[in-house]
C-alpha cells in the first residue's frame, strides 16, 4: 500500500485517503473564512442513524403503511363481498317467494307463460291443421286471450284462443282453440278445435 507524508505532523498516512487523518486538509485547501462570515462548509449529518439507516427506516415505514392499507383493503373487500352475497341471497329468497305466490295464481302463472304458450300452441295447431291456418296478428290482437288452470296441482294451463282454418274448398272458418300447455316442459300437450267464435 502506497503512503503519503503529512507536511504538518510528518507522519505517513495511506495514499487512499485524501488528507492526513490527524491534521486534515492542508491550509491551501481549507475553506477561506473572512471575518464575520459564517462557515460555509456543509454541516455534518445530524441524524444518528446515518443515511442508510434513514433509508431503511423509511422503507420499513412504507412497507408497514402498504401492509396496513392492504389489510384494511382486503377486509373491506371481504365485507363488501359478504354484503353482496347476503343481498343476492335475500333477492333469491324474494324471487322464490314471488314464484311460489305466482304458482298459486292462475292469472300470474298464465301471464308468465303466455308468450311461450302462444308459440307452442300456434305451432301445434299449424301442424294439426289439414290446410292453411290464419292467426290474429299484432300486439293488440293476440291469438290467445284467456287461460285457466287445467290442473293446478300439476301447474298446467289451458289457453283459449282463436284461429281461422281453411277447408278443402279454400273457404275460411273460425275456430276456438283450447290448448293444454305444460310450463314445465314448454310443450302444448293437447289441442282442441271447436268451430265458432270467441
Ligand atoms: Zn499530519
Amino acid at each position: 500500500m502506497s503512503k503519503r507524508l503529512c507536511t504538518r505532523c510528518h507522519r505517513y498516512y495511506p495514499a487512499t485517503r485524501p488528507d492526513c487523518p490527524d491534521c486534515g486538509p492542508p491550509w491551501w485547501r481549507r475553506p477561506i473564512r473572512l471575518p464575520g462570515q459564517r462557515n460555509t462548509a456543509p454541516a455534518p449529518p445530524t441524524d444518528r442513524l446515518g443515511r442508510p439507516g434513514v433509508l431503511i427506516a423509511a422503507a420499513a415505514l412504507m412497507l408497514l403503511a402498504i401492509y396496513r392499507i392492504n389489510t384494511v383493503g382486503v377486509e373491506r373487500m371481504r365485507q363488501a363481498a359478504q354484503e353482496r352475497a347476503e343481498a343476492d341471497q335475500r333477492a333469491a329468497q324474494a324471487a322464490a317467494r314471488d314464484a311460489a305466490a305466482c304458482r298459486r295464481s292462475a292469472k300470474c302463472w298464465g301471464e308468465k307463460h303466455w308468450a311461450n304458450a302462444t308459440v307452442a300452441c300456434t305451432q301445434s295447431v299449424d301442424r294439426a291443421a289439414r290446410y292453411a291456418t290464419r292467426w290474429p296478428s299484432g300486439l293488440l290482437n293476440p291469438a290467445f286471450l284467456n287461460w285457466d288452470w287445467r290442473d293446478q296441482q300439476a301447474e298446467t294451463l289451458t289457453y283459449i284462443g282463436r284461429v281461422e282454418l281453411q277447408n278443402g274448398f279454400g273457404a275460411w272458418a273460425p275456430y276456438i282453440v283450447g290448448c293444454l300447455y305444460d310450463p314445465a316442459t314448454g310443450a302444448a300437450i293437447h289441442i282442441e278445435l271447436t268451430p265458432g267464435r270467441l
